[in-house]
């Protein structure tokens, strides 16, 4: 038992944090004003990074879709995370609708098909994937892939392209 000391409530953790420890991302932006932020993924289809975790594989961003129809259909061997921020979207495979201030768990083994209903302008939802997601046809055929990694690059390209420069993504990564 160590003796009880006296203190102020208010004093903060008084230790070195462990020295391997990661800095934390903190982004008062995360629905950006400067559009560049948003990293094009199809035609008007656009992610914003937030947390690109290359060390345990997953990724944390915003989807934007300016588009209504089928956005992807596409497979989840490890489970994802969503909160809609902005408009609706749906799955054909479910007969819900999430919509903004909704969340959504997307279990492993989960294959669907994304779509955004006609009448939506602009839906924004916050996602966070685990692993990979697999994009494939009605019959499960892969056509493709995106993880951490593809995220990266097309952050890097797009931030070059843009004038930020490539190593703008380098916060966002952990
Ligand atoms: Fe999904």
């Amino acid at each position: 038992m160590t003796e009880k000391k006296e203190y102020d409530p208010r004093t903060p953790y008084q230790l070195p944090f462990p020295k391997e420890a990661l800095d934390e991302i903190v982004i008062p932006d995360a629905v950006p004003e400067d559009d560049r932020l948003w990293v094009p993924q199809a035609e008007n289809v656009w992610f914003r990074p937030l947390c690109l975790n290359r060390s345990q594989g997953y990724w944390m961003n915003l989807l934007k879709v300016r588009k209504s129809g089928v956005l992807s259909r596409h497979r989840h061997p490890q489970p994802v995370h969503g909160f809609v921020i902005k408009g609706r979207w749906h799955y054909l495979e479910h007969d819900w609708v999430a919509e903004a201030g909704g969340y959504v768990f997307e279990p492993p083994g989960e294959t669907h098909t994304l779509v955004v209903p006609e009448g939506v302008e602009e839906m924004i939802t916050f996602f966070q994937v685990n692993g990979v997601m697999c994009y494939v046809d009605p019959w499960g055929e892969v056509l493709g892939y995106e993880d951490v990694f593809t995220k990266i690059e097309l952050c890097k390209k797009h931030f070059e392209s843009v004038g930020l420069g490539a190593d703008f993504v380098d916060q966002f990564i952990r």
